[in-house]
């Protein structure tokens, strides 16, 4: 299981789909992407990356801000309504996750006795939505509500939220699974291990447990849940591209 995500002057889709290409060593049972250009496009289904982008010819692609996700199933089969990226109520933000929410039956249920329904049998369906009902009780921004939400997690998780009405942020967080974010002119790089970053950038910072990304083209801010500001340690990857190909 993977993630990928782009944020930057380039087309994301290519970028977002090589990259799931050459996590695939991870195995995985579905895939899917969204991406922000005019409203939020989301495509997923079950199957390999190369069956995704068959099912993509002639879509609208575009944007050059997107999430991509490889999914290892672990609570709900495989199938298209439970591959992520997963949306909001409100068709606004969409969410790819790898890892488990442990605590997301009681969550669930009270977002169940709040009137929320369900497209998925995902525990990640019930973070996003966790999350998106602190926002709109909190009337606070998504980074805030990821913080508040993660705060009452219990589990392993790297997830990355894209928000059709900020097309030009990403969101992401860990705890537990890795998570790398490349640093390039005026774009950044997200995944779940270095391969698909290094053909662009050697420069990285490997987000720590508990930490919150926010990510811009030219910029990369680091918070941990209490919001209080940590400084990205940037390293430099030696691997080679020949080394992965
Ligand atoms: N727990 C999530 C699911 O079953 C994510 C699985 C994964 O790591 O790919 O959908």
């Amino acid at each position: 299981c993977g993630i990928v995500a782009y944020i930057g002057h380039r087309q994301a889709y290519p970028v977002i789909l090589k990259g799931l290409k050459r996590l695939e060593y991870r195995g995985y049972d579905s895939a899917g992407v969204a991406l922000v250009n005019h409203g939020l496009h989301v495509y997923k289904k079950k199957g390999k990356v190369a069956d995704l982008e068959e099912n993509l010819v002639g879509k609208n692609l575009q944007g050059t801000i997107g999430i991509g996700h490889t999914r290892w199933a672990t609570h709900g089969e495989p199938s298209d309504r439970n591959s992520h990226p997963h949306t909001s109520t409100n068709g606004k933000l969409a969410m790819v996750h790898n890892g488990i929410i442990e605590n997301y039956a009681p969550l669930k249920q009270e977002l169940l006795n709040k009137g929320y329904t369900f497209s998925s049998d995902t525990d990640t369906e019930v973070l996003l939505k966790f999350i998106e009902d602190i926002q709109l009780n909190n009337e606070c921004g998504l980074e805030e509500a990821v913080r508040i939400a993660l705060r009452r997690i219990v589990g392993a998780y790297v997830i990355v939220i894209v928000d059709q009405d900020h097309p030009d942020t990403l969101i992401a967080a860990r705890k537990g699974s890795p998570l790398v974010i490349g640093i390039g002119k005026g774009e950044h790089f997200l995944a779940s291990d270095a391969s698909p970053i290094v053909e662009y950038t050697k420069e990285v910072v490997y987000v720590n447990d508990y930490e919150v990304a926010i990510i811009r083209p030219d910029e990369l801010i680091l918070k941990n849940l209490g919001n209080e500001r940590q400084t990205p340690f940037i390293t430099k990857l030696d691997i080679e591209l020949a080394a992965i190909e």
